[in-house]
């Protein structure tokens, strides 16, 4: 049995980012700090000035690494050497940005390290309140109840699943994404599309999961494959998708395995991985390989090829072990044999392809 959890309110449409203060104001603990950790894309100020944000009340995140536990214990760190209490966390931005934002608020909420509470359930406490901005949609992250954190120490990437960790209030704005790199937003976008799929495709199922799953797969058929998928319409239609995706959360197959496993060895963001991995997917998922090949087609996106060209034995061996290691998805995909089918050979061969 699964138990859902959803973001209690959220403000939807066009220009919603302009109520931003209101939403602020239905937060419990009145008084203190805020704190809005917004997306470097952003730091030439222009859009904290639109939404009346106070400069000394941001942190630009610089966003080229996913964030960290080290990155969440560096910020709290410094919140905590300030007097004056934060009592509101805002993230505006991508994944990474929001995954920050909800770490932050966990940790200011629970104390300690952000690597106490990688793993399933291990809040104790609600953090600080907590709104989350999107910026680019498809991780789902403004909706779901984890919060992914690489520790190197321990050499994993693991969120704090919890439901401590859903966001108090959203705000989803489409106007935001607008300036979005096609690239990448075709990347985070296909990153609903994977985790809808993989789950639909897999054998443990749940009947509400499913319809996200299917409505979100739906929107994303249409963004990618129409003619601009960056329209404005499209823009709305995908940061449904993520959000619905997000609310979903169901199991993953083989793509976020793999794709896993080309971020630990190769350092590869997330979403350019998944679609790395779904290009030779054709043998696993066949009409959705097929359906990715026409939406890359459709809006004229190259992928980067040979991204293992160089890859030597030992690093081969990595990512098979990098990806085998997560048996609960693949079990979900092709059974408790999956090692007989994702065989070292079986693995080797598709990154080569990669
Ligand atoms: P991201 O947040 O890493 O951002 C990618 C790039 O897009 C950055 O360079 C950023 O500056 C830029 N960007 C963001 N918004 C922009 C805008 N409006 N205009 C111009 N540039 C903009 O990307 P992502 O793909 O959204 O997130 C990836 C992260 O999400 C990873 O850390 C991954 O682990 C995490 N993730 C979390 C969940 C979850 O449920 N919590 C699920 C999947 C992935
Ligand atoms: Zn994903």
């Amino acid at each position: 049995m699964k138990q859902f959890i959803n973001v209690k309110n959220y403000l939807f449409g066009e220009g919603a980012s302009s109520k931003l203060h209101e939403t602020l104001q239905s937060n419990p603990t009145q008084g203190g700090r805020r704190l809005f950790l917004v997306d470097h894309f952003f730091s030439d100020g222009a859009l904290c000035n639109s939404l009346k944000i106070d400069p000394s009340e941001v942190l630009y995140l610089d966003t080229t690494h996913e964030p960290s536990t080290n990155s969440i214990d560096e910020i709290v760190g410094n919140i905590l050497k300030e007097t004056e209490s934060v009592t509101a966390v805002v993230g505006i931005g991508g994944g990474a940005t929001l995954d920050t934002a909800k770490a932050v608020s966990n940790v200011l909420g629970n104390g300690g390290k952000a690597a106490d509470y990688q793993g399933w359930d291990l809040l104790k406490k609600p953090g600080v309140f907590k709104v989350g901005v999107p910026t680019l949609s498809g991780t789902g992250a403004e909706a779901s109840r984890t919060c992914v954190l690489l520790n190197a120490e321990k050499g994993i990437k693991l969120g704090m699943n919890s439901d401590f960790t859903v966001f108090d209030a959203l705000v989803l704005d489409p106007s935001l994404s607008e300036t979005v790199p096609r690239e990448q937003y075709f990347y985070t976008g296909l990153d609903s599309y994977a985790h809808c799929f993989e789950s639909l495709q897999g054998s443990y199922r749940n009947p509400i999961v499913d319809a996200l799953s299917e409505k979100t797969i739906a929107l994303c058929r249409d963004v990618f494959l129409s003619g601009d998928m960056m329209s404005p319409a499209n823009r709305e239609k995908l940061m449904v998708a993520s959000y619905l995706g997000g609310s979903a959360a169901g199991n993953v197959g083989v793509v976020h395995p793999l794709s896993a496993g080309l971020s630990v060895v190769l350092g590869t963001p997330h979403c350019l991985a998944n679609c790395l991995v779904m290009n030779v997917m054709e043998e696993f998922y066949p009409a959705e390989t097929d359906t990715f090949l026409a939406m890359l087609d459709a809006q004229g996106i190259e992928l980067p090829t040979g991204v293992c060209k160089d890859c030597t034995d030992e690093e081969f061996e990595r990512l098979y072990e990098s990806s085998i290691v997560h048996s609960k998805p693949l079990e979900n995909a092709l059974g408790p044999e999956f090692r007989s089918i994702l065989t070292q050979d079986k693995v080797r061969s598709l990154f080569e392809r990669m």
